[in-house]
């Protein structure tokens, strides 16, 4: 089929690579034309595992352009991925998906074969059918169709997740919907050589496939992230729980999970749930459920407790150092989770900010975020790409991203390169033999001292 996808952020340009290389003829189209430059040149500007190696097998069948319109015009189906980040009160920022859709309606205006126009931005129910009412305006509804194809996959495994998920949404007409089982055939049926780096997962022989209307396919994926974080925040609060009564929130964790009905994965106690999606979508669908009328109780809690977390590190921090004047702070990671670069609603900052609020000496680390972090970060903040230096004479480490070169420091090494061996683990995630180096921290695990 030939395929264009408008926007080559995280979600398009691996949906977009990663159905060219299950054979779809693909451009990636972008407004963004710097982008746009690397990715002709064969750089994939974004970090995310596999990317590079995926888009350097597709050889012919993807190419990129700026030329928003006439790529849309070439495609028998044009697939929306543009950003719709939070406004200021909480509903997605629409804006950049109408621009996108008025240069696909451009572009599809002079065509005779019809268009399906897929979009797999989050977006408020009933987003769909204000695309369709575009189309109606422009004259050519009965050449077009519109469907919604959340978006499901997760940053730092966005290649396995887009070749091997665990359901595919198919929102719209019985027409539309045939039309995406068709699309991603190859990967419902998993007829394609897996790269050798994602591996197929042992078995996986097909992929569920969900054939709903449009908008149960747009509320869904509010609803999955929104469930998700419920899961962040409810353990969250039993680990705050813990810390008061010296209770061990991970014993607590295992406990629950080892419940299929409650399930291991998103019980890990922390500083929150950050990123690109989670705090956006759970205050877009707050935002939906207030303006649709409903007060969802449920979701209000579980935004507030995100919120609150990341400053029961800065608490444990200064009940550990006395003060946090003049300390000097080891921030340990600036991503909102390891295996990206990605910056958005990154605990880190508030953190930071925080810290420094408080009169600390904050020197940051990070193995990959440095560059989108800077321009972030305020300018007391110092960071350093080499770890020993930021370590040098800290009285505290803070981990806040768990990339692996910080569980694999040791505990001993640690202690010898700190001034004071205080660490606290945002993340529960150093591993216990090197926690009795330090005089060590985790979340809700030890009362605070
Ligand atoms: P992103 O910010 O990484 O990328 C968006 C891209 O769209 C940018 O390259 C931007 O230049 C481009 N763009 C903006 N307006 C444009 C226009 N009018 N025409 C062409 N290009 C345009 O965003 P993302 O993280 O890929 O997210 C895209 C959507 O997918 C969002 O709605 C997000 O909520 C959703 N989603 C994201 C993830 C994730 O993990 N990032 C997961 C699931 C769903």
């Amino acid at each position: 089929m030939k395929v264009t996808v408008i926007g080559t952020g995280y979600v398009g340009l691996t949906t977009g690579i990663c159905l060219a290389y299950i054979g779809h003829e693909v451009i990636c189209a972008d407004t963004n034309e710097s982008k746009i430059r690397q990715l002709r040149d064969g750089d994939v500007p974004i970090y995310e595992f596999g990317l590079p190696e995926m888009l350097a097998a597709c050889g012919e069948r993807i190419r990129f352009t700026a030329e928003c319109r006439e790529a849309a015009g070439a495609a028998d189906i044009v697939i929306l991925a543009v950003g719709t980040p939070a406004k200021a009160e909480g509903a997605p920022e629409l804006a950049y998906l109408y621009a996108a859709m008025e240069t696909v309606l451009d572009g599809i205006a002079e065509k005779a074969a019809p268009t399906l126009i897929v979009n797999k931005s989050t977006v408020p129910v009933g987003t769909g059918d204000k695309l369709a009412a575009m189309a109606a305006s422009r004259g050519i509804s009965e050449r077009v169709e519109i469907a919604s194809n959340p978006e499901f996959l997760r940053q730092g495994s966005a290649v396995p997740d887009t070749l091997y998920p665990e359901r595919i949404v198919a929102g719209g007409s019985p027409a539309a919907q045939a039309a995406l089982r068709a699309l991603y055939g190859p990967l419902l049926r998993q007829d394609f050589s897996p790269p050798a780096f994602a591996p197929r997962p042992t078995g996986l022989a097909s992929v569920p496939f969900y054939a709903v209307d449009l908008k149960s396919a747009e509320l869904g994926k509010y609803a999955a992230n929104a469930f998700l974080a419920m899961k962040i925040s409810f353990i969250n609060e039993m680990a705050n729980l813990c810390d008061r009564v010296g209770a061990d929130v991970s014993a607590i964790a295992g406990m629950l999970g080892s419940d299929s009905r409650i399930g291991k994965a998103f019980l890990q106690a922390g500083i929150g749930y950050g990123g690109s999606c989670f705090p956006k979508d759970t205050k877009a669908l707050h935002h939906i459920a207030g303006t649709s009328g409903y007060d969802f109780k449920l979701l209000s809690a579980v935004i507030e407790v995100n919120r609150f977390q990341k400053y029961v590190l800065v608490g444990k921090l200064r009940s550990a150092l006395g003060t946090l004047a003049g300390r000097r702070v080891t921030i340990l990671g600036l991503t909102f989770k390891p295996e990206t670069d990605d910056m958005r609603e990154a605990p880190s900052l508030s953190i930071i900010e925080a810290l420094l609020a408080e009169g600390a000496n904050v020197i940051a680390h990070d193995p990959v975020g440095l560059r989108a972090a800077k321009a972030l970060l305020p300018a007391e903040a110092g960071t350093t790409l080499n770890l020993d230096e930021a370590l040098q004479d800290a009285d505290a480490a803070v981990l806040v991203t768990e990339w692996p070169v910080y569980l694999n420091y040791g505990g001993r090494t640690y202690r010898e390169r700190m001034k004071r061996p205080i660490f606290v683990d945002g993340r529960n995630a150093l591993p216990a033999a090197d926690r009795s180096w330090l005089d060590y921290y985790g979340v809700g695990m030890r009362a605070v001292p």
